[in-house]
Formats: C-alpha cells, sequence, structure tokens
C-alpha cells in the first residue's frame, strides 16, 4: 500500500495546550483511501522547523499531509517553511486575493491587510480552495513526495482534505482500511487476550487489537483489503470470532457506552428501574438519563449522602447503619429494596462505598463498593474491591460502570432465557 507521512504545526500542540486531533483523524482518513501512515511528527509556529520537517518527511516519497499554519498572523509561518523546503522564495497571487476579499465580502465586512499574508504562495506551488474559511490550502512538489499543506481548524481541515486531497491522490482506491470496534468490561487486558489467542497474531488480517480506557476494554479489527465490501466483510467474520471467545464481556460497538447498552435491554424488556445512591451522588442516575429517550424505564433517583437522609428519605433502619455502617451490604441492600418500593419500579439499584482520598480503613479500605440490585425476587448484594490506589473520580466511575453491568447481564438474561 502507498505510504504516507504527517506534520502539524502550532506552538499550541507541542506546549500540550491543544490535542493534536488532527493527526488522529487524518491517519485514519488516509488510511481509508488505501494509505498506511509511517510517520507523525509535531513541530512548534517555527520556519526552521516546519521548513526541516517537511524536506525530512517529503525525502521517503509518497505523499505529506501538513496541517496549520497557514492564518494571517505573524506566528503562521507554514508557507515560509514550505517555500524553504522547497528551495524557492515566496509570491504574491493576486486571484487569491480577490477570492479572500470575496469571502469578507459575502459576511458584510472589509478584508483585514493581514489576511493579503494568506495569498502568498511558493513559486511552483499551487493553492486550494477552502470552502470554509479564509486560508487556501497548498500543494507542492518537494523531494519526491507530494505535499498537501491544509489549515489548522479542524473542520476546514477536513473539509479540504475530503474535497481536494482525496480526489488528487494517485492511488486512492488501490485498497482501503476500515476498522471495527467492540466495546467490553468485567474483563483485564491479559484475560482478553488469552480468550483472544490466535486472532491477535501479528500480520494478521484483520489485525485484532485491545486499548483500554478508564475499565472498558475496546477490542479494535482492521481489515486491509481492496475494496470496502471486502474489507467489512473480513470485518464481520472477525467480530462473529471474537464476539463468540468474549461473551458477555462484549456490550457494544463504535462509540458504545454501558449506559446505551442498559438501555436497550430495558426498551426490549420493557422494565423500568430507580436508583438510590451514596458514593456516586447522582453519577449512576446522570448516566443513566444520558441517553436520549431514558424517561422510557428511568422513574427516580435519590441521592442519600448521609446516614439521616438514608433513613429519613428511604426508610433505611437506624439499626442497621448502627450495626454494619452505612458502607456495608446490608445498607446497599435495604437502600435498594426500599429504593424499589418508593419509586415502584421492577428493578432498583443502590450504591454505598468510600470513594476517597480520606475515610479509608483497613477493614473499609478506600475502593471498597457495595452495589446492590433488587428487582421482584428479592435484592442481591456486591462486593467490590476496587483498589485503593484509585482517584476520587475514578472509583466513583468504575462503582456505576458496575453497577450498570450488573444490570446489563441481569437484563440480559431476562431477554434471553436460557
Ligand atoms: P492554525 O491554522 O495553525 O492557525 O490553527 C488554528 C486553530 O486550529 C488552532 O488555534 C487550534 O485551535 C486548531 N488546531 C490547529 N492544529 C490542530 C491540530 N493538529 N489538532 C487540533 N486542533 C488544531
Ligand atoms: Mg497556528
Amino acid at each position: 500500500m502507498p505510504s504516507a507521512n504527517i506534520l502539524n504545526v502550532g506552538t499550541e500542540l507541542t506546549s500540550g495546550i491543544t490535542a493534536d486531533t488532527n493527526a488522529a483523524w487524518l491517519a485514519r482518513a488516509l488510511g481509508e483511501v488505501g494509505y498506511v501512515v509511517g510517520e507523525i511528527a509535531v513541530v512548534p509556529d517555527d520556519a526552521r522547523a516546519v521548513g526541516g520537517e517537511i524536506a525530512r518527511l517529503a525525502s521517503s516519497g509518497g505523499v505529506l499531509i501538513v496541517t496549520g499554519g497557514l492564518g494571517p498572523t505573524p506566528d503562521d509561518v507554514t508557507r515560509d517553511g514550505l517555500a524553504d523546503a522547497m528551495g524557492v522564495p515566496l509570491e504574491r497571487r493576486d486571484e487569491l486575493i480577490e477570492t479572500i476579499r470575496t469571502f469578507f465580502d459575502s459576511r458584510g465586512r472589509a478584508m483585514p491587510a493581514s489576511n493579503e499574508l494568506q495569498a502568498m504562495l511558493p513559486i511552483g506551488a499551487e493553492a486550494i480552495a477552502n470552502p470554509r474559511g479564509t486560508a487556501p490550502g497548498i500543494v507542492a512538489r518537494v523531494g519526491g513526495a507530494d505535499v498537501f499543506v491544509l489549515p489548522g481548524v479542524p473542520d476546514e481541515m477536513k473539509a479540504m482534505f475530503q474535497t481536494a486531497v482525496v480526489p488528487r491522490l494517485a492511488s486512492a482506491g488501490a485498497g482501503v482500511v476500515r476498522w471495527r470496534s467492540l466495546r467490553c468490561f468485567g474483563a483485564g487486558e491479559s484475560d482478553m487476550g488469552e480468550r483472544l489467542g490466535e486472532l491477535m497474531a501479528r500480520g494478521r488480517n484483520p489485525l485484532v487489537g485491545i486499548t483500554a480506557d478508564e475499565a472498558v476494554m475496546t477490542v479494535r479489527i482492521r481489515a486491509t483489503a481492496a475494496t470496502t465490501t471486502e474489507a467489512d466483510f473480513l470485518l464481520g467474520a472477525s467480530a462473529d470470532a471474537v464476539r463468540a471467545r468474549l461473551g458477555p464481556w462484549v456490550f457494544g460497538e463504535g462509540l458504545d457506552t454501558l449506559a446505551d447498552a442498559v438501555a436497550r435491554l430495558l426498551t426490549q424488556t420493557g422494565l423500568s428501574i430507580s436508583v438510590a445512591e451514596s458514593c456516586t451522588g447522582g453519577l449512576l442516575a446522570t448516566r443513566l438519563t444520558d441517553v436520549p429517550g431514558s424517561s422510557v424505564y428511568f422513574r427516580q433517583g435519590f441521592v442519600t449522602y448521609s446516614n439521616e437522609s438514608k433513613e429519613s428519605v428511604l426508610g433505611v433502619p437506624a439499626k442497621l447503619i448502627a450495626e454494619h455502617g452505612a458502607v456495608s451490604g446490608s445498607v446497599a441492600e435495604a437502600m435498594a429494596v426500599r429504593c424499589r418500593e418508593i419509586a415502584a419500579t421492577d428493578i432498583a439499584l443502590a450504591t454505598t462505598g468510600i470513594a476517597g482520598p480520606s475515610g479509608g480503613s483497613a477493614a473499609k479500605p478506600i475502593g471498597l463498593v457495595y452495589v446492590a440490585l433488587a428487582d421482584a425476587g428479592g435484592a442481591t448484594v456486591r462486593e467490590t474491591r476496587l483498589g485503593a490506589h484509585l482517584l476520587r473520580d475514578q472509583v466513583r466511575d468504575r462503582s456505576v460502570k458496575v453497577a450498570l453491568d450488573w444490570l446489563r447481564r441481569t437484563l440480559m438474561k431476562r431477554s434471553s432465557p436460557e
């Protein structure tokens, strides 16, 4: 497959103020038109650095996509860097000034003099129209590579890549790379790796890999093929094989969240839900109601943070709290049972735990969380030790995920009884 390099220009990128999302988007978009990306480089707004990197990355031939630094201010130096790499001076293109002036006219504004800078192009380079902004893109030949320079603003960059770059990529259509992601919860990377076995072999097509993000694991499947249809066929076969091996760990695809998976099952089964929360402080209700259409199944949430509110709002017996402590299986169970009764729902979930950073002890460490699920058959409690190393936000986030995942698995049994 043909190769491409990517260069992103901006001091905001090299200083960590802005995340380089252009690189990720471009790498994927190039893959979809059959290019393998060999290198992604980032340089500050410095003409020498830009020129040096363009020359270096262009020396390997293929295609080089550059983004950023095409604006009208003195820190926009990508044009100068490109001219250096080409070994030619910049020249003023009057026809570009007219295009830029028209852009301002159409918005009822006068063109600032500084925008004339955007009409400067290296001799021998060609301009690409910018349908979304003032900065024209640039196409040039440097050291055997086709270089495309695009604006840094992400939506201008994307529009120009699709409309102007893709049609000019000589070998576009020679092959495609397509991706599919399966979202999983409940297992670690190594457990999943063991189950997937040879599906994860290097060099296999499709290639299967695992990434982890806040306890949600994503199995990414990448297929390379001559056509989209063929790639999708390969992806389908591998996705089926992955699902067969991972079973109920898989809760969805693409950008699905656990709450999305739960939403589908609640809608399908027609069951209603309420929640009583202590350590998660409303986060469980938030996640459940993040999903559009959640009013169909979500009835009510209680945030009973203090012992008094557990007693007065939910009617958890004071004696139970005194005997076992607010963070206990018995209290979680009573919260869930009472919540279900008060809200009159089919299912209720309750959480109580130690989120930290203070309040942990040897017997009840940070990360100790009890989740209870009550339904018509009674209540069940789970004790989870998430780990004392976790930050407060992480304990709360994981508690919500554990609760949602348990609900998901319970609903799965209901919707497809064995
Ligand atoms: P520029 O064209 O370099 O003036 O970039 C304009 C704006 O686009 C910057 O201020 C950033 O907010 C954004 N931007 C530039 N490059 C990137 C990038 N690689 N990833 C994400 N945003 C970017
Ligand atoms: Mg910039």
